[in-house]
């Protein structure tokens, strides 16, 4: 198998939403698709991968630098020994000749083009998503697929598989994240949102705070607890902007035992954290503007987290894609973390496969379905 071409194109999101750092109107993403001279069942086989929302599309990177050197490579270098598409040595190509650390925006463009080789993966070996990623590099790889049979000319070979091949999807935890802020001031808006989400069949639902505004944010968690359910399943988002030292937000978030409070403070401000941390004897969720191995070694070693209570947030697409991700999980679970504590950011429906092939925590769902990217495949049950 060959890659032929590999096109991006960069894509207003255009939201109205907020949040307590960003606005969303301006916000964009790359769409992908890799081709290939390949066939499956009389169709064209094809990667395909959408962005993580919330970090703008990568084209300038993907165009400059890193299809070039995906479509420069020889195909022997990205395939595995079955002839399929190896995504981790498709990434160490990509990884030519670039310096350790710095992350910045690079490992979004890496795991964008990471998520299309998972999918023309999973296609190859005729396999959903998450069992070819149980499969690939799960607890049990490799144990019970069969040899691949043998590829015709113009034909990818699909890898015939056991029974496990055949087996239900596994039921996967997860969560409704709404309640940003709008231009619509009426705490009852709030409410409303809130309770949809119960209706739609979410018990846990997140909702965006100030984490500066006190009386605010307290109006804002009483308004979406009015929609009738348990405090220990609310979660609330301060996207970074509690400020060490304000007792005032601490006691709003201590009058409740809530679910989590998710990014106290900045991303990449470990001692802040851990003073939060020190401040708030609940559970604690962050890690989603961490996109490197190295950087979540650091927020475990510096950030004061707990590894019995409190929950990982790192987001896989953003992250140079499974390896990566993999790679920190390996960390965390060698400094006494649970993978039932990872649950990765965005509600990116790749990040749910990722949850499902190897048992994480929970997936963050956008819920409203009749959004772009909202809700989950059709026929799923929440
Ligand atoms: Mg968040």
């Amino acid at each position: 198998m060959k890659i032929v071409a590999i096109h991006e194109a960069t894509l207003p999101i255009g939201s109205a939403m907020r949040n307590a750092s960003i606005a969303f109107d301006q916000m964009t993403a790359s769409a992908l698709v890799i081709r290939t001279d390949q066939t499956i069942g009389g169709e064209a086989l094809v990667g395909l991968a959408f962005d993580s929302i919330g970090r703008y599309g990568k084209g300038g990177l993907l165009r400059e630098r890193f299809i070039p050197r995906l479509l420069a490579a020889a195909p022997s270098d990205l395939l595995d020994e079955h002839g399929h598409i190896d995504p981790a040595r498709c990434v160490a190509v990509l990884m030519r000749g670039e310096k350790q650390g710095g992350h910045g925006e690079r490992p979004g463009a890496v795991g964008l083009l990471d998520a299309a080789l998972w999918d023309l993966r999973a296609k190859q070996m005729g396999l959903p998503l998450w069992q070819c990623l149980r499969h690939s590099v799960g607890p049990n790889a490799s144990s019970s697929t069969t040899a691949p049979v043998t590829a015709t000319a113009n034909e990818t070979a699909r890898v015939h598989t056991t029974a496990e091949a055949t087996s239900a999807p596994p039921p996967i935890a997860t969560y409704a994240s709404c309640g940003h802020f709008t231009d619509n001031p009426n705490p009852q808006a709030l409410r409303d949102e809130v309770a949809q989400c119960l209706a739609w069949g979410y018990t846990t639902v997140k909702i965006k705070l100030s984490g500066r505004d006190a009386k605010l944010d307290a109006q804002r968690i009483a308004s979406a607890l009015s929609a009738g359910f348990p405090a220990s399943h609310l979660a609330v988002d301060l996207n970074g902007q509690w400020q060490a030292g304000d007792t005032d937000v601490l006691a709003v978030l201590a009058e409740h035992r809530l679910a989590w409070v998710e990014e106290p403070t900045p991303a990449l401000d470990y001692a802040a954290l851990a003073a939060f941390c020190q401040g708030h004897s609940g559970p604690v969720a962050t890690g989603e503007n961490l996109f490197s191995s190295d950087d979540a070694t650091n927020l475990l070693r510096y950030g004061g987290m707990r590894p019995h209570q409190d929950r990982l947030q790192m987001d896989i697409s953003l992250s140079y894609g499974v390896g990566e991700y993999r790679s920190m999980m390996d960390r965390a679970e060698s400094l006494g973390w649970s993978r039932q504590a990872f649950w990765p950011h965005a509600g990116h429906l790749f990040a749910a496969h990722v949850v499902a092939a190897w048992g994480l925590g929970s997936h963050e769902s956008a819920p409203d379905a009749s959004r772009l990217y909202g809700g989950f495949w059709d026929g799923v049950p929440v």
